[in-house]
């Protein structure tokens, strides 16, 4: 989920169905990518722009959760997770 506008870049408030410096439609509903098989390039569209991308990242990043007490008390050691970032690119 985008937290800026797409146009301006502003932070979205979500009280508003638009941006209000450049009246950009907050509607995502319409978000939608796809990429073909074996095609590195993809579209994507956001509030009915389309945008060809590649993927020109891919980080993993591991997070530590810390450690926590389930609801019987057992003390639990660290929890670490994975997390994939993907960076899309506009060609
Ligand atoms: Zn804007």
């Amino acid at each position: 989920m985008n937290t800026n506008c797409i146009n301006c870049g502003a932070p979205i408030n979500r009280k508003l169905n638009k941006c209000p410096y450049c009246g950009t439609p907050y509607d995502y509903s319409d978000f939608n990518a796809s990429f073909e098989n074996k095609n590195p390039l993809g579209t994507i569209s956001i509030a009915e722009k389309e945008y060809q991308v590649y993927l020109g990242k891919y980080d993993v990043d591991t997070i530590n959760m810390g450690c926590g007490r389930d609801i019987d008390g057992m003390l639990h050691g660290d929890k670490i997770v994975k997390k994939r970032k993907f960076t899309l690119i506009e060609v």
